[in-house]
């Protein structure tokens, strides 16, 4: 067995491919035994291609109305539980202001599908930021929107777009999403690299009742797709959810799907997510080692931190956007890793 997963995953790191089957007998046939092995190689894939540079990406969760009932996510608009906010125009420029203070020259918008956010609001917003700040990339992270409106971000000058396929298992997703289309979200990931973004699709691991198989579609899916990043982090229950009861997705299967991925897609920016660092201290160091080579640390004002609730006993709730990156810089540094405040544009883009 051992000799045979050690083989695929020469082949992998080879050929940065593998078929179905095989990528169902590694996934299965990993074990504390032969982990190394893939690691090593996924660790070696980054070195090769991005050298030993993690990314920083400032994130700013800037809404957390929702108009989804996403059954995992803590801001579906069933939660009436949640104390809901926005952050003002005036307040996301803080704190991009912020973020540049302390270094950071790419950021990320991130908030719930809500309608207050109209193309006019963003555009808006995205002008304001690229005109102070013109070599700096601005992330949006906002959810399924036309074509129109993706375009017209994109000429107001946003650079990129994470938009995780969340599964590419189409009766998970179903199953997941009661108001979601499987077709849409699919069809908004095309539309966003026809019109120049560079993309992030991305994953969870160990969503209720997602099998080994279902990862391999993901796998699949995201070799087809060839996003310029893919998200991976783990499924954690939240409180006020269908799923409260679920267990959260575990740290060795997220590990495992990280390298693949690094091994999948070489030129891939890969997160080391918070909900990676959420279920385990060290979780995004170990994620770093295996191939992630982002990391995205919170510049949201302090006081919204903990509403922006997506999933339970998220980390760095409580700290300062400058404590966030201090303390992210020394878990790099320890591990052999250096910080790179840089764009960290994917290397196979150019804008057009
Ligand atoms: N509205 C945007 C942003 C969603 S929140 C969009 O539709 O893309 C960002 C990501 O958090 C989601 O894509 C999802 O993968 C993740 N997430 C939400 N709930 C989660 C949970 N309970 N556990 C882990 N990750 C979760």
């Amino acid at each position: 067995m051992c000799k045979v997963i050690g083989e695929l995953v020469e082949k992998l790191y080879k050929y940065n491919s593998l078929s179905k089957e095989e990528l169902i007998y590694l996934i299965k046939g990993i074990n504390d035994d032969n982990k190394e092995l893939l690691i090593e190689a996924a660790n070696r894939t980054r070195i090769e291609h991005y050298g030993n540079k993690v990314y920083m990406r400032g994130l700013i969760e800037f809404t957390n109305y929702c108009k989804r009932n996403c059954k995992y996510c803590g801001i579906r608009v069933a939660n009436k539980n949640l104390d809901r906010y926005r952050l003002t125009k005036e307040e996301i420029i803080q704190c991009v202001k912020n973020g540049k203070t302390l270094g950071y020259s790419t950021y990320v918008l991130q908030g719930g599908e809500d309608s207050y956010f109209d193309d006019e609001k963003m555009v808006e917003i995205i002008k304001a930021i690229k005109s102070m700040y013109p070599q700096d990339a601005v992330t949006l992270s906002i959810g399924e929107r036309s074509y129109e409106s993706y375009k017209k971000m994109y000429e107001a000058g946003a650079d990129r777009y994470l938009l995780r396929h969340e599964t590419a298992s189409r009766k998970l997703y179903e199953r997941l999403h009661p108001d979601g289309d499987y077709d849409n979200r699919v069809r908004c990931l095309w539309n966003l690299k026809e019109i120049g973004y560079q993309v992030g699709a991305g994953f969870m691991v160990g969503l209720p009742g997602q099998t080994t198989e279902d990862l391999v579609e993901d796998l699949l899916f995201i070799k087809k797709l060839e996003p310029h990043m893919c998200g991976i982090g783990p499924f954690i229950p939240h409180k006020d959810t269908p799923y409260r009861l679920e267990k959260h997705g575990r740290l060795d299967d997220v590990i495992i799907m990280l390298a693949i991925t690094r091994l999948l897609l070489p030129n891939v920016l890969l997160p080391a997510t918070t909900a990676l660092g959420s279920i385990s201290d060290k979780g995004r160091e170990k994620g770093i080692k295996a191939g992630a080579n982002v990391v995205m640390p919170n510049l949201s004002p302090i006081n919204v931190r903990d509403k922006y609730s997506l999933y339970n006993n998220k980390i760095c709730t409580g700290d300062e956007a400058a404590e966030c990156r201090r303390c992210i810089e020394n878990r790099i540094n320890n591990i052999g890793f250096d910080i790179d405040l840089g764009r960290g544009d994917n290397l196979n883009w150019t804008r057009g």
